[in-house]
């Protein structure tokens, strides 16, 4: 249904009659707007799109789209706003944007590397009502900083997350997790302890994207998880951050898959710099997942009735071993991307879960860690 078109009633599985209702489509509770894909890092890691210098992305949405995209969402009762990218801070219109968000009642938060956050730009954010603001810094470490990075950045990323709190912002700090910098988590707690930072997110990293090019170069051995894992639980015990060190497990080592996503079109919706909503940011890899775009598509429409959104949405899609599987409320199934670059069926069971028939390419990946030494293939376009 397109924009001029008025929006239907909500709350079925696409295509199914009133009464037939098999899931009860939530309300989504957080946007997150992938600004633009351009960034002046590298990493080798990074969950943008391995394209994303295309001409299919160079098209940005323009200040009005966005601004249509946000009220659109708050009158779905959105409550969360993550201004992302690439390098959000590289948006000319991102104050506008802010102060708009605000005026809608979102709680906002800037996702960003840091390097190019000037005083005076933080002020104008700040006047501009941005609440919170999420700094990646890759190591405790300048030099592994920088290497992981691809250019010279720690030192800005530094001084950022210093005006960040100069200025009354809330503050976390990113740190994405993999064989170069685990044995440092005591370090990158500490880093985090002095900058005072609110929270703290370790993520471990997920194999998609260039990550997944890079998967070799990155995974880590079961012997730094369960050192790291131990060092965060008693970083936690000492609770020095007012909101919390959030861990997020490695997918490799985990018995069962996460719930991806809180489930596939529960909870978020991604709008990429060119305007597709998905449901991840990594869903475009799914092949044959048509794809509606925000300045042809309402996003009312896109969430409740599209078939991107519905494509995986509750249990009905399920195969064995999902299907009948007493966990399917639980993971979802884990995340429809790994299981599409794993065993090439996005309606698969997510190959991390020691139930898939597919479980043995992880067994088979984390059996040969270590065993090659390899260099990092950097983000970058190849046009
Ligand atoms: S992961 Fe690195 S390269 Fe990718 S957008 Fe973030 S800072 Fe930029
Ligand atoms: S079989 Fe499916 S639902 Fe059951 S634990 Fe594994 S991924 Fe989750």
């Amino acid at each position: 249904m397109k924009m001029d078109e008025p929006p239907r009633s909500q709350g079925s599985q696409g295509g199914e009659e009133e009464g037939e209702k098999s899931f009860v489509v939530p309300r989504p509770f957080s946007l997150v707007a992938e600004l633009t894909y351009q960034c002046p890092l590298r990493c080798p890691y990074c969950s943008n799109p391995l394209d994303y210098g295309s001409s299919e992305y160079k098209r940005e949405l323009g200040t009005e789209d966005w601004l249509r995209v946000f009220s659109q969402a708050r009158q779905m009762g959105v409550l969360q706003l993550g201004l992302s990218g690439g390098e959000p801070l590289l948006r000319k219109d991102l104050e506008l944007l802010v102060e708009k968000a605000t005026d809608l009642g979102l709680y906002t938060t800037l996702v960003t590397a840091g390097t190019i956050l000037t005083l005076e730009r933080a002020k104008r954010l700040r006047e501009a009502g941005l609440d919170h603001v999420q700094i990646s810094i890759q190591d405790s470490r300048a030099a592994e900083s920088d290497r992981i990075a691809g250019i010279k950045s720690f030192d800005k990323k530094i001084a950022a997350a210093k005006l960040v709190k100069e200025l009354g912002f809330a503050l976390t700090l990113n740190f994405v997790l993999h064989r170069h910098n685990l044995d440092r988590i005591e370090e990158i707690l500490e880093l985090a302890e002095v900058l005072e930072a609110d929270r703290v997110e370790l993520a471990n990293t997920q194999y998609y994207g260039w990550a997944l090019q890079n998967r070799n170069a990155l995974i880590p051995t079961r012997e730094q998880l369960v050192k790291a894992e131990q060092a965060v639980m008693n970083a936690q015990k000492r609770r020095k951050m007012p909101m919390g060190i959030l861990y997020v497990i490695p997918d490799y080592y985990a018995e069962y898959p996460k719930p991806c996503m809180s489930g596939w079109g529960q909870r978020t919706l991604v709008v990429a710099p060119n305007g597709n909503a998905l449901p991840c940011q990594a869903a475009g890899v799914i092949p044959n997942l048509e794809l509606f775009n925000i300045k042809e598509y309402s996003l009312e429409w896109i969430w409740f009735e599209s078939p991107t959104f519905n494509r995986f949405r509750g249990t009905d899609w399920m195969l064995e071993p999902c299907r009948s599987c007493e966990r399917r409320e639980v993971d979802w199934g884990g995340c429809r991307c790994q299981a599409f670059l794993l065993s090439q069926d996005a309606s698969a069971t997510d190959p991390v879960c020691h139930l898939s028939p597919n479980h043995h390419q992880i067994v088979t990946v984390r059996e040969g860690v270590g065993e090659e030494v390899v260099s990092f293939a950097y983000r970058q376009f190849n046009s």
